[in-house]
């Protein structure tokens, strides 16, 4: 009998570069009109959405589609369109679940709102985008957060954990408290065997703990912990080949390793790693 290797895929929030902390000043100087959306099929009918911001995850079938997280709300539109783009479903989006209150997961909530997607996000989302208040990491970084207006609020709450029914599979949003701020959930998809980890990891450098929203280093690390024990031990995290490419993933070996003329490449040993790890036959991950 062979064994059935499971393969859990992380949607790394690479694309939070600009995250969190320069919520604010993303939304003054980005151009949104030049953003494009860039959809990946991560496993099964999840797919991953690159735009600006916190990445999207999304369940699209016959149910309708959910997403996680919504970028700002200029992007919205381009969100709507590259979903049904997929031709995978003519339904809305029935619900956006919220990681966290930072403005690049939450941005699209007012217009997600108005054509009546319904908001869910943990108990603490809603507070704090309701009053408003300081993002920071307690001391040389503080940034204002405006208080949100009505049509921004979660209309679903929870405190510990949600699962919505939809697609044939039980996505479940699970509180994890006091990481990346105190209201971070991370979503399980566990038919296909995806985890979306909101900003509770990151891949940009040194990660953004918002001290001020109630965020805290153990909590992080914990958070970290207690995700991954519910995880097989055998685990992938797994990114686009592209983007680990554009991410020079191996550049700290590349120097002794591969040198510019080197047979096998930084990007070659990025491309044996992935095609290895994927069995990669032409798709973006083959899944069981
Ligand atoms: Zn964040």
């Amino acid at each position: 009998m062979s064994k059935r290797i499971r393969t859990w895929m992380a949607l790394a929030l690479v694309g939070a570069a600009l995250v969190c902390g320069q919520t604010a000043m993303a939304q003054q100087n980005q151009d949104f009109s030049k953003v494009q959306i860039k959809v990946t099929r991560v496993s099964g009918n999840i797919y991953m959405l690159e735009g600006a911001g916190g990445n999207i995850g999304a369940s699209v079938g016959e149910d309708g589609i959910v997403i996680v997280d919504d970028q700002f709300a200029p992007l919205a539109d381009k969100i709507q369109a590259a979903l049904k783009e997929l031709k995978i479903t003519d339904k809305p989006v029935r619900f956006v679940i919220n990681t966290h209150y930072h403005g690049d997961h939450t941005g699209g909530n007012v217009p997600f709102n108005n054509v009546g997607s319904t908001l869910i996000a943990q108990d603490n989302v809603r507070k704090r985008l309701e009053a408003g208040g300081t993002a920071g990491n307690g001391g040389s970084i503080k940034m204002d957060v405006k208080p949100a207006e009505k049509a921004a609020l979660p209309i679903i709450t929870f405190e510990h954990d949600v699962t919505v029914h939809l697609n044939g599979e039980d996505i479940r949003a699970l509180h994890f408290p006091s990481g990346h701020t105190d209201g971070d959930s991370i979503i399980f998809f566990p038919k296909n065997n995806v985890v979306h980890m909101g900003d509770d990891f990151v891949r940009y450098g040194f990660p953004f703990i918002d001290v001020a929203s109630g965020g805290s280093v153990q909590g992080m690390i914990d958070a970290m912990e207690k995700a991954t024990a519910q995880l097989p031990a055998d685990v992938k995290v797994i990114q686009s080949l592209d983007r680990m490419k554009q991410e020079k993933i191996l550049e700290p070996w590349r120097e002794k390793w591969a040198p510019e003329k080197a047979f096998i490449n930084a990007d070659a040993f990025i491309e044996t790693l992935y095609n290895s790890l994927t069995s990669h036959k032409g798709e973006f991950v083959k899944h069981n």
